[in-house]
């Protein structure tokens, strides 16, 4: 060894390398474009009646044309989760991995969902290319997750390094068992209040809480890696 430490900086997907909020829009086009031809609206008027009704899926239950079709909320969830949206990836968020990788930082992303819909927002968003395919761990890939210690300890056991950070956004699971297993947690704070899960800690005991705060992702170069 050259005494250089290796650095594993693991991040969060949804809220936390893009704002999930893009891909609930794209996934309610999706929606509206499968099922205009049902009713006597346009994909459009569709998109706009579910962006601006209290639920978006119940709003088109209400439809008279989707109940006499029989048309189910499974039916819309099928469509949603298995559209291949339309994202681009925050210019914050490259700059971040590219970074963190120059400086020779392994980076990783630990996200819990459907194989199916995590990967087609990871290749929507160009993140193949950035993160090498053993780091991407999805929880329905890897069997646990993330309140469990499963996806954190599959990463230590793929990606061997002397630190761990994981970044992410939501209390209830982000850095619970990374505080335990001894990584450095940091949420990114939801400025602008437009994240899916909420940020509160209120409720929340200690081993919940980040150890670091920040506001941008390209914050993380300098406290990962001072130089
Ligand atoms: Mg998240």
């Amino acid at each position: 060894m050259n005494g250089v430490r290796k650095i594993c900086v693991a991040f969060d997907l949804d809220d936390t390398l893009f704002k999930e909020r893009e891909y609930v829009k794209t996934g309610w086009r999706a929606v509206a474009e499968a099922y205009a031809h049902v009713t006597h609206m346009t994909a459009e008027e569709l998109y706009e009646l579910m962006s601006t009704a209290p639920d978006a899926f119940d709003a088109l239950l209400a439809l008279p044309e989707i109940q006499r079709a029989h048309i189910q909320i499974a039916d819309f969830l099928t469509v949603y989760r298995a559209h291949r949206p339309t994202l681009t990836l925050p210019a914050d968020t490259e700059t971040a991995l590219r970074q963190l990788t120059e400086r020779g930082a392994a980076v990783a992303i630990i996200t819990d969902g459907r194989t199916l819909t995590q990967r087609n927002k990871i290749e929507a968003l160009g993140l193949d290319k950035l993160i090498p395919a053993e780091n991407i761990l999805i929880s329905e890939e890897v069997g646990s997750d993330k309140l469990t210690p499963g996806p954190f300890e599959c990463l230590m056991r793929r990606q061997p390094a002397d630190r761990y950070y994981m970044v992410g956004d939501n209390p209830i699971k982000d850095f619970y068992h990374p505080n335990l297993l001894g990584w450095t947690s940091i949420m990114l704070r939801d400025r602008a209040g437009i994240n899916v899960p909420s940020q509160s800690l209120d409720d929340k005991e200690p081993d919940y809480w980040p150890q670091i705060f920040i506001d941008n992702l390209t914050q993380l170069t300098e406290l990962c890696l001072p130089l």
